[in-house]
């Protein structure tokens, strides 16, 4: 990095929606501005999440002097695990107040619990190696969302994160719009810029304005209401909550994350409700359908969510039945369109009614619009300025839109991931680019419950499923009878007899190998058992499915 240079190297969320994280470096010290996540597309079967490749902080790890986060969303912190077991000893955390408690939630799970958070009020300034850091207070779709404003000896940069312009947001506290006037003043040297809508005219609804919408449509249901939103969206669930105290519903709080970030809030003092209003998810089926509201995960159609399993008729506490009307207080994010119809007509089909955000005004999106671009851009006045979070289109558009408000064009930068953008007093220009892709994550080794259950799903629906029975004696352990072999959704085969007669040698094999060696632990013979199996069957096959061995003592 050339010497008294600012130079901002974003490792993901350009060109994309999604795994947002940039490594803004001065003198050779390093801040990282979020640490995001996307979620895999349908194609990319067996994977979990996809992560920004962040191996260039490998080789710098003693450079970092902080990781700051604008705010809770995965997309900007869903990755802060996976970084900072990379890293071994984790720098600070700088963030806002629900954003610090939800990362510990996350960092908990992970067994990190140890990493250095540090709630950073907005509005107060903090020295981080050669930059000042401040958080600035902005709106969006999850409370204490913030801007990041670094300063350097040659400037400032402002991160925007996401945000809107909300005039009379839920919390009443609306974006620090004089601080942003002081950049604006002081001169700002670059503005990286939330892009999401780049593309919507106009200036996005306030979020209060969807309260009375949701009353109006919960006044019009005779049965059971079942909203589903972003459970991050701690004001819209505040809103659905109002909602129920107001038409006299008692509310269910349906879905894990939905749970667990109404607590978060709650504890925080950003959430309230009356006290009796909640009843638990198992006693739905106790209370009157006209005396409930649950709210349920699952707006997104994604696979093991809550409204997924409700409208599979596979939720163990809310079975749908016509009469019920699912609210769908959220738009899909691009690329979950198809899963969130698919869990509309299932819906239907049940006999339920659907209402979204076509039918009424429900949702109103986190994300700044065009006009709330161009007044970011008037307020702070950057000398540059690099659109980010958004795909090229939307970047393109944001661009356009500074150029609008008079930036010279040769001021604005059309950026992609592993392009560093190196500014100063005298000028901007891009560096040289790194390689930025991406790091899967496959769930399994991380180890909770849930995710070894979706393991188990998807092996089973790519490869199918093998059931091994053996029966052996309790005396000696030597096989009493033929073993079975069953096999389900297992894509072959003309040899399949073949195969089996195979298997069951194998298995007998297996099961006196273990009885001459004394092996009785029944765990262990079934673990030899599984291993020789599946050995057999990749052979044969050249698949992965799953293998369950069951020997039974008699
Ligand atoms: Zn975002
Ligand atoms: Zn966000």
């Amino acid at each position: 990095v050339p010497a008294g240079k600012l130079r901002v190297l974003p490792l993901g969320g350009l060109g994309e929606i999604g795994k947002n994280m940039t490594v803004i470096e001065y003198d050779g010290r390093i801040v990282v501005v979020d640490t995001g996540l996307m979620f895999p597309t349908a194609e990319m079967l067996g994977i979990d999440l996809v992560l920004p490749d962040f191996s260039y902080l490998r080789d710098r790890v003693d450079d970092i002097e902080a990781i700051v986060l604008t705010h809770g969303h995965e997309d900007h912190v869903g990755a802060l695990p996976y970084v900072l077991r990379e890293l071994g000893q984790p720098p600070v955390i700088y963030s806002g107040m629900l954003t610090i408690g939800m990362v510990r939630a996350k960092l908990d799970e992970h067994k990190l619990g140890n990493a250095p958070l540090q709630e950073l009020p907005a509005g107060e300034k903090v020295r981080v190696g050669p930059f000042e850091l401040e958080l600035i207070h902005l709106s969006h779709s999850i409370p204490d969302a913030r801007g990041v404003l670094l300063t350097t000896e040659v400037g400032s940069v402002l991160m925007t994160g996401d945000y809107k312009f909300d005039q009379t947001p839920v919390d009443g506290r609306p974006a620090d719009i004089s601080r942003l006037a002081e950049l604006g003043r002081d001169g700002l040297l670059l503005l990286c810029g939330d892009s999401t809508n780049a593309d919507r005219a106009g200036v996005a609804p306030s979020e209060s304005s969807v309260g009375p919408a949701l009353v109006e449509t919960f006044a019009s249901c005779e049965g059971r209401i079942i909203v589903t939103s972003f459970a991050s969206n701690i004001h819209r669930v505040q809103q659905v909550i109002d909602a129920a105290v107001q038409l006299d519903r008692r509310v269910a709080l349906v879905g894990r994350s939905m749970r667990k970030n109404f607590n978060i809030a709650s504890n925080l003092g950003i959430a309230k409700a009356p006290s009796g209003l909640f009843i638990q998810p198992r006693e739905i089926e106790n209370f009157p359908d006209e005396k409930v509201i649950v709210i349920s995960t699952g707006s997104q159609g994604e696979p093991l969510s809550a409204l997924r399993r409700m409208a599979n008729n596979d939720h163990r506490d809310v079975e749908l039945h016509s009469g019920d009307t699912v609210v769908f207080s959220a738009t899909p994010v691009p690329g979950n369109e198809r899963a969130v119809n698919e869990t509309i007509d299932r819906i239907y089909e049940i006999g339920a009614r659907v209402v979204t955000a076509k039918d009424a005004p429900i949702h109103a999106s986190g994300h700044g619009w065009q006009e709330e671009l161009k007044l970011m851009l008037n307020l702070t006045k950057p000398r540059y300025v690099l659109p980010v979070h958004g795909d090229h289109q939307r970047l393109r558009l944001h661009a356009g839109l500074a150029e609008s408000v008079g930036i010279p064009p040769e001021n604005i930068f059309q950026g992609r991931n592993g392009l560093p953008l190196e500014v100063d007093q005298n000028g901007a220009h891009f560096g040289e680019e790194i390689h930025a892709g991406v790091i899967y994550v496959d769930g399994v080794n991380v180890g909770e419950p849930d995710d070894v259950a979706l393991r188990d799903r998807r092996e089973i629906s790519a490869d199918g499923l093998f059931i091994v029975v053996a029966t052996i004696s309790s005396e000696d352990g030597h096989v009493v009878a033929d073993p079975e072999v069953l096999f389900r959704g297992v894509a072959f085969l003309e040899e399949a007899d073949a195969l089996v007669e195979d298997l069951r040698d194998l298995v007998e094999d297996s099961l006196e190998d273990a009885a001459k060696a004394g092996t009785r632990e029944l765990h262990l013979v079934q673990e030899d058992l599984h291993d020789a199996v599946a050995g057999l069957v990749y052979e044969k096959l050249r698949r992965r499915p799953m293998i369950v061995p069951v020997v039974v003592e008699v």
